[in-house]
């Protein structure tokens, strides 16, 4: 993943906010990078960027071989299959059961039944909710739902997982096993991970590199021992 700077201006009706400004950042495949911030530093637009859910005013964002920041919306759509992402408050459909979560996007993406029932009960083994196929969300606890998010957004085999506060709603314990989830999945499935948080334990314990955001800026990046090492 490639960000050349990247510049987003939000213009409203009183005043014109830079939420982010001239970043650049190169993020390796199958890293777990982290961007840590307080909130209003520019993060979920810069991680919004990545999957073209905004197009930067002025830079590029390149995944691969894809210029996402230039893409038409058909092309993004399909692109989008490639990078999914997660949420703080976990976003699933609540008159759905745990399975046909997982299945939607398979769904969406015309994926024949048979195949979708096998992914889903695959799935549902990798994140630890065997016997809550057939649960509502509103029947599990945090740390299920958002293993619900994370299986249905590994459902279309992306090559991205994008990561908003996904830990953010969770208590510390529960927090601590949805860390071990994601570098588990990272490890098995060939994935590149960004996440995006404002608790330095998440990114301590399990990204390989991170960056700080402050207004909008990239103001330090590296590896995470050298980052926050103590001087
Ligand atoms: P963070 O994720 O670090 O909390 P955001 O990217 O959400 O930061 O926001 C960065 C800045 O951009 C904030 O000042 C926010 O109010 C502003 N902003 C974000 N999205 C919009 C929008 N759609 N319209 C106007 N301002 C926005
Ligand atoms: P349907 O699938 O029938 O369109 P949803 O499952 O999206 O409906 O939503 C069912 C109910 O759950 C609605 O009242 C909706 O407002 C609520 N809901 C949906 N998503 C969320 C969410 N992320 N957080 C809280 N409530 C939600």
């Amino acid at each position: 993943i490639d960000i050349r700077k990247a510049t987003k201006i939000f213009k409203t009706k009183n005043n014109t906010i830079q939420a982010v400004d001239d970043v650049n950042l190169h993020i390796r495949e199958g890293e777990i990078f982290g961007v840590i911030g307080y909130s209003g530093a520019g993060k979920s637009t810069l991680i919004r960027m990545l999957n073209g859910l905004e197009q930067p005013s002025s830079g590029e964002v390149v995944i691969g071989e894809d210029v996402i920041s230039s893409m038409t919306r058909s092309n993004l759509l399909r692109k989008r299959q490639k990078v999914s992402m997660i949420f703080q408050h976990f976003n699933l459909l609540w008159s759905r059961t745990v399975a046909d979560n997982i299945s939607f996007p398979l769904e969406i993406a015309g994926v024949p039944k048979k195949e979708r029932a096998r992914r889903v009960a695959e799935l549902v083994e990798l994140v630890g909710l065997t016997g809550r196929e057939d649960n509502y969300p509103s029947q599990l606890s945090g740390g299920q739902k958002q293993r619900v998010g994370i299986a249905r957004a590994l459902s279309n085999r992306p090559e991205v997982l994008l990561c908003d506060e996904a830990t953010s709603a969770l208590d510390p314990e529960t927090t601590d096993e949805v860390l071990d989830l994601l570098v588990k999945i990272r490890d098995e499935m060939d994935l590149t991970i960004v996440l995006i948080t404002h608790e330095m334990h998440v990114i301590r314990k399990i990204c390989d590199r991170a960056a700080v955001m402050e207004n909008g800026r990239v103001v330090e990046t590296g590896p995470v021992i050298k980052l926050f090492q103590n001087p």
